[in-house]
């Protein structure tokens, strides 16, 4: 296959397991993100893939050839770190232009390159000033434009944008997506924040304790999980769990229809995302008399934050659908349609 592949790549240190054994596509010109909660194995999974820590067990290829044992600084492999690592005293297009220039590039071609990169990254202009006279932002274009120099097969980046403030994240998410899909190049982006995965990402890989959770296109991720860890760690959802009878889920004293075959007595979680759960007076399936106990205004989103027999549910409106119009202490009812439910074993965590 064209593009990076992993097959049954693990890391131990001394007795610790950090990455499980791991089969992996990354499919040229595509981005992926490696999303995962803190120590979950994501920055080991790609430091192996940059040839800084060599795998315990597996192979790495890249078009076919094997590169398991190739030494980082012969592999094409771009790359930005979280403090992105900049020369501080040099110039941003000295900064730009060292790799070229160490890779036996002429000064005044290096230079040359690395004002058509700065224009890349629309930081044109920009070539004589210090690094300490930008802004964090900027640092990290001119990070992106060094990694960029040595035109990489792949560009890895391990969590890219978590020195910056949260509305500039945003921005520099959007725009390097922009970047990658005109440049083409196969990118890996390392990060534990599920809406820079979802904005960027062709392909999510979910990990957990050093295992891989699910491989998914980002709508796939949010609205299919593949278990009850994926559905929790991404997005939001109500939990509860029940025992699987009489084709749907009995919770308590209440017996919820679902969609989801499961054998009978099995253990089983269910989860529904606020936004499919509804508040509704009519009679009918999975309705639940409930309480609103706090209501929680976020601008573009209402939450009803509701208790019932089951335990707390929180219903989200989008300001502008029909939605109801409750205050603290209103009794209600909460509908769980039984084709947003969730079904998953139980035993998994979440
Ligand atoms: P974070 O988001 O906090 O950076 P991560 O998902 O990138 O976390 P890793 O840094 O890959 O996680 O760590 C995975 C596991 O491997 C952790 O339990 C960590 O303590 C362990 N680990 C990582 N590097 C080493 C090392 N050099 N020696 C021993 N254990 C290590």
């Amino acid at each position: 296959m064209d593009g990076l592949v992993l097959k049954g790549v693990s890391k131990s240190f001394g007795g610790v397991r950090a990455v499980d054994p791991t089969n992996l596509e990354f499919a040229k010109g595509e981005l992926t993100a490696l999303l995962g909660p803190s120590g979950c194995g994501k920055t080991t999974l790609l430091r192996m893939i940059a040839g800084l820590e060599d795998p315990t067990r597996g192979n790495i290829l890249l078009d076919g050839a094997d590169i398991t044992a190739l030494p980082a600084h012969k592999r094409k492999f771009g790359m930005v770190f979280q403090s992105f690592a900049l020369f501080p005293h040099y110039s941003v297009r000295e900064n730009v232009a060292y790799s070229l220039t160490i890779g036996g590039m002429s000064k005044s071609d290096a230079y040359a390159k690395a004002e058509t990169l700065l224009d890349t990254v629309q930081l044109g202009g920009f070539g004589d000033r210090r690094i300490g006279e930008l802004s964090g932002g900027q640092r990290q274009r001119v990070a992106i434009a060094r990694a960029l120099a040595q035109e990489p097969d792949v560009f890895l980046l391990d969590e890219p944008m978590s020195a910056l403030d949260a509305k500039l994240r945003e921005e520099m998410q959007v725009e390097l997506r922009l970047l990658q899909q005109r440049l083409g190049i196969t990118t890996i982006v390392v990060t534990h924040d599920q809406r820079e995965a979802m904005t960027m990402a062709d392909q999510i890989v979910v990990m957990s304790n050093g295992r891989v959770e699910q491989i998914a296109k980002p709508q796939e991720v949010y609205h299919k999980p593949a278990n009850a860890f994926v559905a929790d760690f991404i997005g939001k959802a109500n939990f509860f769990d029940g025992v699987f009878a009489d084709g749907g889920v009995q919770i308590g004293t209440l017996q919820l229809q679902t969609q989801a075959p499961f054998r009978s007595g099995s253990a089983v979680k269910v989860a529904i995302r606020p936004e499919r759960a509804e508040i509704d007076d009519r009679p009918g399936e999975n309705r639940i008399d409930a309480k609103v106990m706090f209501v929680r205004d976020l601008g573009p989103l209402r939450e009803y934050h509701l208790e019932t027999a089951i335990g707390p549910i929180i219903v989200e409106y989008a300001v502008g659908e029909t939605g109801p119009s409750l205050a603290t202490g209103d009794t209600t009812t909460v509908r769980l349609p039984p084709d947003a439910l969730q079904v998953f074993p139980r035993g998994e965590a979440a």
